[in-house]
């Protein structure tokens, strides 16, 4: 992969964000991906110098990149093998999408913002990241036109799991979304299990860190105000 930055400055700062920042991520080869994608190629030119600092930054259309933390513990518990089809809902930068695409076969990623889906797009190219596609579209209806999906990650914050999402996961597929209230929610994560005798859509949950998102905004999501 190569940076559009000069200089190894960024290389220094982000290598010192996988050591200091991503503590509780074991999973190595999510440190490996973390440690590959320029995260500075992701944020506007004034954000620069801040690409690495332990925090969300704001990028267009009021919208944010998530915390490195968050990115890198979202990623962990999607459990991916690199031969999954991933959804994503809420490319934003698209800084997650490439941590994704380090690490699956293929990336489905959506974003509301046409603005936002574009840029991302042309970062992601600008970066020959394979596997990637990203699309204008209310992710909380999922994308059944691409299911099934070996994961799904949602990346702004839910009232509840979007049953939508849960019907596009192959069984043994892993969703992870915040959800709970506008100010905090927790990583959920869904995994599908095989569906009842009679039919009946099966899964389990689990509920890891809390966390703070912007909202998913949709059908099945935050009305939009
Ligand atoms: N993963 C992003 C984080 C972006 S913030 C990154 O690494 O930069 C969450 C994004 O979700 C925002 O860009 C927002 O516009 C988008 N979003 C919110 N609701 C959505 C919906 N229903 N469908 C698709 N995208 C949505």
């Amino acid at each position: 992969m190569s940076t559009h930055a000069p200089g190894h400055r960024f290389e220094t700062l982000r290598r010192k964000m996988v050591q200091q920042q991503l503590t509780g991520v074991a999973d190595p080869r999510v440190r490996e991906a973390m440690g590959k994608v320029p995260r500075e190629h992701f944020v506007p030119g004034v954000m620069k110098p801040r690409a690495y600092e332990d925090g969300p930054l704001p990028i267009a259309a009021g919208q944010t990149i998530s915390q490195p933390r968050i990115v890198a513990r979202m990623t962990e518990l999607l459990d991916l093998h690199g031969d999954e089809k991933v959804l994503e809902i809420g490319t934003g930068s698209g800084y997650q999408t490439a941590v994704l695409a380090l690490l699956a076969r293929e990336v489905v990623s959506v974003e509301r913002h046409g603005e936002l889906a574009r840029a991302a797009h042309k970062r992601l190219n600008e970066l020959g990241l394979g596997g990637v596609t990203v699309l204008v579209s209310d992710g909380t209806l999922g994308r059944s036109d691409y299911a099934p999906f070996g994961a799904v990650l949602v990346t702004a914050g839910a009232p509840e799991v979007p049953q939508r999402l849960i019907e596009q996961l192959e069984v043994g597929g892993r969703l992870v979304i915040p959800v709970g209230d506008a100010k905090d929610q927790k990583l959920v994560r869904v995994t599908r299990e095989p569906d009842g005798s009679d039919g009946s859509l099966s899964w389990r949950e689990e509920r890891f860190d809390d966390c703070r998102f912007v909202p998913l905004v949709g059908r099945f999501g935050w009305k939009e105000s």
